[in-house]
């Protein structure tokens, strides 16, 4: 990988906490604590740095897809977990861009964050080429497992070149 590729990839990285920082401060500004105000705070969120031309159109749905999902697969954690998964995640001592922001929301807002996961079991796979929070990825081939304490662009496989994997945490 080139040292361009690299610039661009720590750049679209800052973005997408900040995509998260957003949609959490419009949430936590809001009235309503349901999973619809969530779905939509992550929605203004994506208009707000589309408007502002800090995402392209295309970059926007990407990050909102994404954000989706990691809170889909953190609060599937936590309901699996257990108040495990809740000590695990304590804000206060994590330091990792948007995984910190989205497990503050999950502990001021588990109830309506909870619901998410009521919906359809549909496994959550994390591909290579995108975005992730940190956490641990597993590839679903060999079962190598990576650590990521910060939000990173995931990588194939360095031990098979699969590109798919399961997240924990
Ligand atoms: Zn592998």
């Amino acid at each position: 990988m080139d040292k361009s590729t690299n610039k661009q990839q720590d750049k679209h990285v800052g973005l997408y906490d900040s995509f998260v920082a957003k949609a959490h401060e419009v949430f936590v500004d809001g009235r309503d604590k349901t999973r619809e105000a969530m779905q939509s705070a992550i929605e203004k969120a994506r208009e707000q740095m589309t408007t502002l031309g800090e995402l392209s159109s295309e970059q926007g749905k990407q990050f909102q897809r994404y954000m989706q999902r990691d809170l889909e697969q953190i609060a599937r954690y936590f309901r699996d977990v257990g108040e495990e998964a809740k000590d695990q995640l304590q804000p206060a001592r994590m330091s990792a861009g948007a995984l910190a922001t989205m497990s503050v929301l999950l502990h001021k807002c588990s109830d309506a964050l909870l619901q998410l996961s009521i919906k359809a079991e549909a496994a959550i796979t994390y591909r290579a080429g995108e975005l992730t929070s940190a956490g641990t990825l597993t590839c679903t081939q060999c079962a190598l497992t990576r650590e990521f304490s910060t939000t990173s662009y995931i990588q194939r496989c360095p031990s098979c070149h699969n590109d798919t994997f399961m997240k924990s945490h």
